[in-house]
Parts: C-alpha cells; structure tokens; sequence
C-alpha cells in the first residue's frame, strides 16, 4: 500500500516532512488569502481565484509527487529547496497583486518563505532568492503602477519596499549563517562517525597484522561459548605459532619478521575463507594471540572440522614461501569446546597440542588429546576418543 511516507527511507522521510512544513505555510496564507477575498480586501477577479487556488494545489502535488518517487534523487539537492521557494513566493506574489492595499499582511509570509532555506541554501542561493523577491515584489509595483494606479501611494509604496528589501536581505543573511552552521555541524558529525569507524577498528584490530586482536578474539570467545552452552552446538578453536621464527629476526631483521607476520595474516585469511565447509553457519574469527602465535576461532565445528581446518593452514604456510624467500612452517594446537568448562580451559587445552606439536617436530597440527571420560562432542554426538592424537605430520 502507497504510504505519504516511504518505509525505510529516512532521508527521503525528512524532505516530506519538510515538504509538509512548506505544505502549512501555504495553508496559513491562502487562508489568509481567502480571508481577504471574502471581505472584500482582495481584488482578484472571482474567475482568477479558482485558478490560483488550483495553481497552488497542481504545483504541491507536483513536489510532493517528484519527492515521493524519488525523481528528486538525481539533483544536487534533493530537498529541491530552491526551487519551493520560489515557485513559493511567485504565488505569494500573484495574491500580493491581488491584495493591493492590504498587501503588507502578505509580507511577512512572503520572508518567511526564506527561512525554509536554512536546511540547504548557501549564502550565493540566499541572495539570488532575496534580490528575486525583492524585483518580483517591485514587479508587482509596477503592475499596480499600471493597473490600480488610483489606489497607488508612492510614498507608502517606497516604505514597503523598503522596509521588505531590509528585511529580505536580514532574513538571507541570518538563513545562511544558519545554514553555514548546519553546515560545519554536518561535516563535525562526519568527522565523528569517521573518527569512531577508526576506534572501533583499533580497538578491535592488531596494528600490524590487521588480524582481530587477542582482546577481540577473547570477547568473541566468550560470547560463542555462552552461545554454544545454549544451543549446545560446539565450537573449536586453532592456535598456531610460527616455527623457528626467531630465526628470521635474528637473520634478516625485525622489520622483514614484521612483514612475514603479515603476509601469514593475510594468507591465512584467505585459506579461511576458501574453507566453506568449515564453520559455515558462524564467522570464523583469526586473530593475533600473541607474538608470532594466532589463533582461529572455529564456530559450529568439530575436533575433526577443526583439524582439517588448521591442517589446511599448514599447508598453505608451507607451500610458498612468504616475501619469495622466507620459507616458513607453522604448528598448531586444536581443541573442541567441551560444554559447561571455561574459554580458559579450552584454550589451554589447544595450547598444550600445541606444545606437542612442538615436541613431535613442528610444522604439525595436533588436535587435543586429554582423557574425555563421558565427555561428547557437542556437535556430532560422538564420544571424544581419549589420549588419541587425531593427526600428526
Ligand atoms: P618455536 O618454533 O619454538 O616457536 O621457535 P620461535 O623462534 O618461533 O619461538 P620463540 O618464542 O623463541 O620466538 C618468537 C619470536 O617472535 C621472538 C620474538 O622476537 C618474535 N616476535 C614476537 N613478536 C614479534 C613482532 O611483532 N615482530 C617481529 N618481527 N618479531 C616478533
Ligand atoms: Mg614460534
Ligand atoms: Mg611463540
């Protein structure tokens, strides 16, 4: 069903309501307009009333028609501020004709208008409005110079203009200093969300690898566990440490150890991400643990699904090498969340396969071999086998 206001478009919601807002100033001045018509102040001719009325009905109905199909959408200012007020204060114009002698009530609807301005225009736009409003009005001078030269008062005539052309260019400078702050307010906010877009990245992110960082990956920890405690559906982690990675400080720098660290970060990323199979109805998280270690945080995965997963990892490491010349292998060590034991345990527990994966010779992955007595895997069901080393290189 066509609502007055688009669903799910805020932006386009606000210029309807501003739409609208315009919408009332109208309603206020053709009710004063037929106020005047019907007591006598206003010499339009009965057969040019209806017209004008439609006039201003047709050209609503227009703006509000361009604003809700979203046409408006391709201008530099969608609002179409520019455009409102002065096809605003053309009609203000037209009844301002009308109303002669008591024209001065129409004048201050006729700035009014002008402020509508103070959500878009710029000083040069308020300017050209303002001087527009004042020629049309002059305009409008002239006509009665012509037309109702009987009621015409050059003395009265000479205040009004006066005193709108001040007011005029008062209400222009004032709508764009206004809108100038709008404006700097707008920007400031920019600013802002980017400035919190970079806090929130940092605080998430390790600065070198652009890995999660341990303080990231320990939250995310916390929450899949509480989460796999309700639905008791498993999760796995993967810690992986470099082998002999001092070595290549010692030889070639810290800076080039700097660049193996993050050309393994981004490598492993993109082994994570080819593995669909693992970890597929949760986002599998890789951060940086600590040093030269990682750790891959493996939702909705078994020991086994784990263990494919790090034994992939291995792998890719070891099959080019990094910077086309260092030739690195990792090891790592794989645990399954076992339900109601602590995020602590669990990761101990990797980290003890871990150490045996240092033991048997590096560049292996050894899932977590501890006595399980009773204990099942969340996610298959299966008992989990005690002191079995799943796999080993
Ligand atoms: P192992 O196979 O037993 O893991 O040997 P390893 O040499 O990798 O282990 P060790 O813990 O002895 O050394 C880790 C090295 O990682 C030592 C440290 O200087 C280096 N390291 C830790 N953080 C950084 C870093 O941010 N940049 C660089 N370039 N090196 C780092
Ligand atoms: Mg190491
Ligand atoms: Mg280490």
């Amino acid at each position: 069903m066509l609502s007055i206001f688009p669903a799910n478009d805020q932006r386009q919601s606000l210029r309807l309501q501003r739409f609208f807002m315009a919408v009332l100033c109208y309603v206020l001045w053709v009710s004063m307009g037929l106020g005047m018509y019907f007591t006598g102040m206003l010499s339009i001719p009965g057969e040019m009333a209806v017209p004008i009325l439609a006039g201003i009905l047709v050209t609503n109905l227009y703006f509000y028609g361009f604003i809700r199909s979203g046409l408006n959408k391709h201008f530099s200012d969608p609002s179409l501020t520019f455009s409102q007020i002065i096809v605003a204060m053309t009609w203000i114009l037209v009844l301002m004709f009308g109303a002669t002698e008591s024209r001065s009530v129409m004048l201050p609807v006729y700035v009014m208008s002008l402020l509508f301005g103070v959500f878009k225009l710029k000083h040069r736009e308020f300017m050209i409005l303002a001087i527009f409003g004042l020629l049309g009005y002059l305009v409008v001078v002239g006509l009665d110079l012509l037309f109702h030269r009987d009621l015409f008062d050059m003395q009265t005539e000479v205040l009004r203009a006066s005193v709108l052309a001040g007011t005029l260019l008062w209400a222009a400078v004032f709508g764009s200093y206004v809108s100038g702050l709008r404006n700097k307010l707008r920007d400031r906010n920019n600013e802002l969300r980017e400035a919190l877009d970079v806090v929130n990245h940092t605080a998430r992110h390790d600065h070198l690898t652009q890995a999660y960082n341990r303080r990231y990956v320990m939250q995310t920890l916390t929450s899949e566990k509480a989460r796999a405690d309700r639905t008791r559906r498993s999760f796995s982690v993967v810690i992986l440490d470099l082998d002999h990675f001092k070595i290549i400080n010692d030889r070639y720098g810290h800076l080039a150890g700097d660049r193996v660290l993050i050309a393994f970060s981004e490598r492993t990323k993109g082994t994570l991400r080819g593995l669909d199979s693992v970890g597929r109805e949760g986002v599998k998280t890789f951060g940086r643990y600590g040093g030269e270690e990682f750790i891959v945080l493996l939702p909705e995965t078994d020991l086994g699904g784990a263990y494919q997963c790090a034994e992939r990892i291995r792998y890719v490491t070891e099959d080019e090498p990094f910077d086309d010349v260092f030739k690195i292998t990792v090891s790592s060590g794989v645990a399954e969340y076992r339900l109601g034991e602590s995020v602590e345990d669990t990761l101990r527990r990797a980290d003890a396969a871990l150490y045996r994966a240092k033991d048997n010779g590096r560049n292996c992955v050894v899932a977590d071999d501890t006595p399980t007595s009773g204990i099942y895997s969340l996610l298959t069901g299966d008992e989990l086998a005690p002191n079995v080393v799943v796999g080993q290189f």
